[in-house]
């Protein structure tokens, strides 16, 4: 029997994207695996059933029942992974941090689970690496949003009523998001400036079109992150910060540290010192947010200041944002999946660094 790679339809709320696309659905076939799709899956995503030449639709419960290999972009809840078949394996972006029932699950049904998020990033793993795909969505759906809420043009322009001057655009973190969104920022003809507390970003922001905002903190981490501030640290970064927010436009907010809350970068006094009909988009607010009115999820006004902090704005462009997720997938299993059957080379790093949880014993 060929192993059965499956997908379901997503079931979390305001998830769009699919972990299986058409494309990636033929290229699993062609690895020798039998493909199954529960009717629906790909349709928030923009990819309807008859576009899945090939591949077996089948119930949910059916596919939870005999699935090998089990795609998702989020995890199933406890309840559905406690009905999959014993010994399978999941793969996902599992949310491995948020301590609920399912490993237990997981374990007693001696399943095999890969959290992408925990993909070690590393130059062999750039191919899989959905954190980055995803990120770049959110950066650049981060700058449409700004767009939207501003009461300003982004670009300069000269009209018969008189010239416009370009939107001050400050994108915080220039991770792979905050790069993202610094160059959409900068198509739309804003001035963009980019902050991150790792030197090695300014010479990508300036390669970007964007100015580097020298705050006069350094923090680069290991691994190519950031590491937490000091006190003394943050204390300079937000005096000078506070400053400059006063002639900035728009904030694109990207700071984050992994395994840590969101540093907390923007506070209320700073809010209240820009101008009003200024736009903060905190997309840091999955992780409580760089800014500290941040509410996840909601759009709120102060002091004439507009406050986004949208979830999961990757989702909202969810067909592309699924070709790219699929295909990291792809590439992922392709570690795995050879000649229709599944063996793991625990020797691996990207599949030890990705494992959750494995059947002991
Ligand atoms: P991330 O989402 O963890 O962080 C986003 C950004 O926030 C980072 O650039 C970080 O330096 C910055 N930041 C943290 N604290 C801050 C603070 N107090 N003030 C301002 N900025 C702050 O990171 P990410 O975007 O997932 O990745 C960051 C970097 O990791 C990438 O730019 C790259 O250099 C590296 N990376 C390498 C690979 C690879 O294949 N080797 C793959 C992905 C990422």
């Amino acid at each position: 029997m060929p192993t059965v790679l499956a997908c379901l339809q997503e079931r979390a709320p305001g998830e769009r994207r699919v972990a299986l696309t058409p494309e990636t659905a033929r290229k699993f076939a062609a690895l020798g695996a039998s493909v199954w799709i529960e009717p629906g899956a790909g349709k928030a995503a923009a990819f309807a059933d008859a576009d899945y030449a090939g591949v077996e639709r089948r119930p949910r419960e059916a596919i939870l029942e005999a699935a090998d290999l089990l795609l998702c972009v989020q995890s199933p809840e406890a309840a559905e992974l406690a009905r999959m078949k014993p010994g399978a394996t999941l793969v996902g972006l599992l949310a491995p941090y948020r301590a609920d029932e399912r490993e237990a699950v997981l374990d007693a049904r001696r399943l095999t689970a890969f959290a992408m998020e925990r993909l070690p990033r590393t130059t062999r793993a750039q191919s899989m690496d959905v954190l980055s795909s995803q990120a770049g969505m959110a950066g650049y759906k981060a700058v449409l949003l700004a767009a939207q809420l501003s009461p300003r043009f982004f670009p300069m322009l000269s009209t018969a009523a008189g010239t416009i001057r370009p939107s001050k655009v400050l994108v915080l973190g220039a991770g792979v998001a905050g790069l993202q969104a610094i160059a959409t920022a900068r198509r739309l003809g804003a001035q963009v400036e980019g902050f991150d507390v790792r030197p090695e970003t300014r010479e990508q922001i300036e390669s970007l079109g964007g100015r580097f905002l020298d705050l006069g903190v350094s923090a680069a981490g290991r691994g190519g992150y950031a590491r937490e501030l000091s006190a003394e640290e943050r204390a300079l970064q937000q005096q000078r910060l506070a400053e400059h927010l006063r002639g900035v436009d728009a904030v694109i907010c990207t700071a984050a540290v992994p395994g840590r809350p969101a540093p907390r970068i923007i506070d209320a006094a700073m809010v209240a010192g820009m101008r009003p009909g200024s736009v903060v988009v905190d997309l840091a607010a999955e992780t409580g947010g760089n800014c500290e009115l941040t509410r996840p999820g909601e759009t709120i006004e102060h002091a004439g200041v507009v406050l986004a902090g949208p979830l999961n704005l990757a989702s909202s462009g969810a067909l592309h944002a699924s070709e790219m997720y699929a295909r990291n997938l792809l590439n992922f299993v392709g570690l795995f999946l050879k000649d229709g059957t599944l063996a793991f080379d625990w020797n691996d790093d990207l599949l030890t660094g990705s494992c959750w949880r494995r059947p002991q014993g």
